[in-house]
């Protein structure tokens, strides 16, 4: 494990500060995007869609070009390696 830059397990988004964390708690392993006020996951579509319209935002990319390139970023994480979309 390289824990040298750690990231969230569901975005890959590198943690900054502790603000980043889910609850603000340094010992999560998701970011605050990918959580909700009680610090649990967000479905898999939910965060999908977030990431999509942050790289839409992000990189001036149409939608639908988003989503894909936001479901090839999330494949590559630990929480979604072995999701079947
Ligand atoms: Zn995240």
């Amino acid at each position: 494990m390289n824990q040298t830059c750690p990231s969230c397990y569901s975005c890959g988004m590198p943690f900054k500060s502790a603000s980043d964390y889910a609850l603000g708690d340094v010992n999560q392993k998701f970011c605050s995007h990918c959580t909700n006020s009680q610090g649990q996951l967000k479905p898999y579509e939910e965060i999908l869609s977030d990431t999509a319209n942050y790289l839409v935002h992000a990189q001036g990319i149409h939608v639908q070009a988003a989503l894909e390139m936001a479901k090839d970023l999330l494949k590559k994480q630990p929480t979604w390696r072995n999701h079947n979309v």
